[in-house]
């Protein structure tokens, strides 16, 4: 099952980007709203990965990103941004996008975006439980409990949690967790790994700006203390 949800109220570069995701083997849905894309959703949840476009009719693509992410926390969801938007980028992965690909894109970066995430959704996940202090990593339910509360993450932000859980106390910097998390994919960049770690640190601190968990270590990396 590869199937794709495309929300794109531009015809041309939907079908454009249509034409290509079918091409290349994707069962794809095309929609130019928001709104149909969740009335899609509701319909049928199968869809592994959503392709978001950030400008649209009614609900723009963040709020309809967000809407989703309340449905499915395993969903791939990327976002079509414009180049010269750089907080629509951040924007984006704050409210749960796992990717996002700035407009204009070439098709061969988007395909590889997609096949990419699609590879990364397809990671078997082993029935077992990983504790760190009051944390525990759920693989079988997917979710992270906090002191016995389950906390829903994303794909991503539950990839790096387990590397973190695996690696406690160790300075990790961004290329490792890169490496980890992403597997060196061409076209992401360190901000990625930042901006994941502010929205989990919203997940397992107290107090997210002074964090006891998931420290920074200044210019270097990130430390994670159960
Ligand atoms: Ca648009």
């Amino acid at each position: 099952m590869k199937k794709i949800l495309v929300c794109e109220d531009e015809v041309s570069i939907r079908s454009f980007v249509v034409f290509n995701l079918r091409r290349v083997g994707y069962e794809v849905a095309e929609v130019g709203s928001g709104e149909e894309a969740l009335a899609l959703y509701e319909a049928d949840p199968t869809f592994a990965i959503a392709l978001l476009d950030v400008m649209l009719p009614g609900i723009d693509g963040f709020e309809t990103c967000r809407r989703l992410r309340e449905q499915s926390s395993t969903m791939g969801i990327i976002m079509l941004t414009a180049l010269t938007r750089e907080e629509e980028k951040v924007n984006g992965l704050r409210v749960g996008a796992d990717d996002y690909v700035t407009k204009p894109f070439g098709i061969a970066e988007l395909l590889a975006r997609v096949e990419a995430l699609y590879r990364r959704l397809q990671v078997p996940t082993e029935a077992e439980q990983l504790h760190s202090g009051v944390f525990t990593l759920d693989r079988h339910a997917h979710c992270l409990l906090v002191e016995g509360q389950p906390v829903e993450l994303t794909q991503i932000e539950y990839q790096m949690m387990e590397y973190f859980f695996r690696n406690p106390g160790r300075l990790l910097t961004r290329s490792e967790i890169l490496e980890q998390v992403w597997r060196n994919e061409a076209y992401v960049d360190d901000k990625v790994v930042d901006v994941n770690v502010r929205r989990l640190r919203m997940k397992v601190e107290a107090d997210p700006s002074a964090p006891h968990h998931l420290l920074t270590v200044w210019g270097r990396g990130y430390q994670w203390n159960g």
